[in-house]
């Protein structure tokens, strides 16, 4: 219990820093893009020009650099400020079918062979909506991304004794054991130039902010299961107020 207890406090002191370093990052950025927009711009009234075209290039380079620069500081901040915890009495099944909704391009345009094995009885339980979703959108997000067009994604959800736990299995790419090991941390990513690293490391301080636990099982080659348990909880239950309460995710 001990170590878990360092990991959450060190998650927090890195959220803490990050969405700070993300505000004081933001200023500087609009103006790099604002600048290297103009320069490119300029250079477009003479376009015949060899070295104009050359330098064309490299102000885009720029540019993209910025764009993928300013989705990461959005992303920090955007989590940062939905941190107040709202509880309601919510149905697990509709926050999965939420989150079916805003991936249905993805399940159209990939053809993925999804299956739902929703609880027949609505699985009740205290908890935030939104930050259901979230945690929902990037596991089932990150399944999306792991199989092969084709490849199948199945998500359960089942009442327990404890409360109501939701599965995601994916049969794509799987991970190794070092791999597993990092997953929850911050910035971790194996999708070089297209991931962020935060997806699991905010689901984990969201599922434990909400008093619920996560399990992974995966092998190379077969697929992954990642399974949540989210309690049944108390409406009247106050959010829980730490001393980074004010920027939010503990785990960024
Ligand atoms: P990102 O998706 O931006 O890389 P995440 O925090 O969501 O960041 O995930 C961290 C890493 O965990 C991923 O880069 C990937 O290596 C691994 N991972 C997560 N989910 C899966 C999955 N379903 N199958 C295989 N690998 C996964
Ligand atoms: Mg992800």
């Amino acid at each position: 219990a001990f170590r878990e207890i360092e990991h959450t406090h060190k998650l927090s002191s890195i959220g803490r820093l990050a969405a700070g370093v993300a505000h004081e990052i933001n200023n500087p950025l609009a103006i790099i893009n604002e600048k290297a927009g103009l320069m490119k711009d300029l250079l477009a009234r003479e376009p015949e020009s060899p070295l104009n075209e050359r330098l064309g290039k490299q102000i885009g380079g720029v540019l993209e650099s910025v764009a993928r620069c300013r989705t990461i500081t959005h992303r920090l901040l955007g989590f940062a400020r939905r941190m107040d915890v709202s509880i309601e009495q919510l149905d697990v099944n509709d926050v999965i079918r939420d989150v079916l909704g805003f991936l249905e391009k993805e399940v159209v345009k990939r053809s993925v062979d999804l299956r739902l094995e929703l609880s027949e009885a609505a699985p009740l339980i205290a908890s935030d909506r939104g930050q259901l979703q979230q945690v929902f959108l990037n596991i089932i997000g990150n399944a999306f991304e792991a199989i092969a067009d084709g490849g199948s994604i199945t998500i359960a959800t089942r009442t327990v004794d404890d409360g109501v736990s939701v599965s995601v299995r994916d049969n794509g790419c799987g991970m190794s054991q070092e791999t597993l090991s990092h997953i929850f941390e911050p910035f971790f990513t194996t999708k070089k130039g297209t991931g962020t690293g935060l997806g699991l490391s905010i689901t984990y301080g969201i599922i434990r902010k909400l008093g619920g636990r996560i399990d992974v099982h995966s092998e190379v080659g077969e697929g992954t299961i990642f399974t949540v348990l989210l309690p049944w909880g108390k409406p009247e239950t106050p959010a829980p107020q730490g001393d980074n309460a004010h920027i939010g995710y503990a785990s960024l």
